[in-house]
């Protein structure tokens, strides 16, 4: 039998499906929390998000799937409408698994692991940040801030900053800018940049004063921070699909 857990948003509805869930799967599968084998996310994107970072140290061995009782749900296949369909779909196990990628994140201090996002920001005062690649330096930035994200979190912080969607399975990390400052004085590339899995993107700055680190819901100080190093990851967070929800269902759903 397969070992399970449902993390549920803390609120009445999802509460309440994660009981029917467990009534439901009670002699199907055994409710592990320490082990699970399927992460069962109920909530929107932050619970999923969430689900991620709980599980973080054992990706090779867990799936994903959510229902969604969220605000938005890009990253859940089933509406809170559809549980009767989802507890069938779980029982007759019909899964199909695919990755979504992962961002790797190094500091001279710690290292970290982001579904959607790392975001190096600064609200307080402009932040300068020299940016290469591979070695090659590319830009000194000043703004706001930096964001690198994957294709699952194009649709997040992202879309607010104007960069492009791009579909999940892709192996691709997006660099954009958070109010970069333009002119005669200070220029940066403004475009979003679209790298692979051979590229390394290092960010360097001589003051971190104020400037924080957001790693998808978190947020870490970058005190005594002097570099921040980020790539694509070779670990994975493996989502077990059920029922096949293409991007453009997604994107009308979630947006238009
Ligand atoms: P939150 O501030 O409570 O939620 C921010 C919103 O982002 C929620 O509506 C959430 O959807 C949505 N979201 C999260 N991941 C997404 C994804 N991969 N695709 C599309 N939408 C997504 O914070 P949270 O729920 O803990 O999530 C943290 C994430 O929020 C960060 O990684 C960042 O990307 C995003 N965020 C975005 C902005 C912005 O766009 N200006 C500002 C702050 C944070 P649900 O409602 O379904 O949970």
């Amino acid at each position: 039998m397969k070992r399970y857990v449902v993390e549920c948003k803390q609120d009445e509805l999802s509460e309440s499906i994660k009981d029917k869930l467990k009534k439901a799967f009670d002699g199907f599968m055994i409710y592990d929390s320490e082990y699970p084998e399927l992460v069962i996310s109920v909530g929107g994107d932050g619970t999923m998000l969430y689900c991620i970072h709980k599980y973080k140290n054992m990706l090779d061995q867990v799936a994903f799937i959510g229902v969604h009782t969220g605000t938005l749900g890009f990253l859940t296949d089933y509406q809170k409408e559809e549980i009767d369909f989802f507890i069938e779909d779980v029982k007759n196990g019909d899964f199909r698994f695919y990755n979504r990628y992962l961002l790797e994140v190094k500091t001279n201090k710690d290292s970290y692991l982001a579904l959607n996002e790392l975001r190096i920001e600064n609200n307080m005062r402009s932040q300068v940040l020299d940016v290469s690649i591979n070695g090659e330096f590319l830009e000194t930035f000043r703004g706001n801030g930096l964001c690198v994200c994957t294709a699952s979190g194009s649709t997040a912080y992202n879309k607010s900053l104007g960069g492009s969607i791009v579909c999940s399975g892709k192996g691709i990390m997006q660099l954009s800018e958070i109010a970069g400052i333009h002119h005669n004085a200070y220029r940066s590339l403004g475009s979003s940049l679209i790298l692979d899995q051979s590229h390394t993107i290092h960010f360097e700055s001589l003051d971190f004063r104020n400037a924080v680190l957001g790693i998808d819901q978190h947020v870490y100080d970058l005190q005594d921070v002097q570099y921040i190093d980020v790539k694509l990851s070779n670990k994975y967070a493996c989502f077990a699909q059920l029922k096949k929800v293409s991007l453009i269902e997604r994107l009308k759903r979630a947006y238009l």
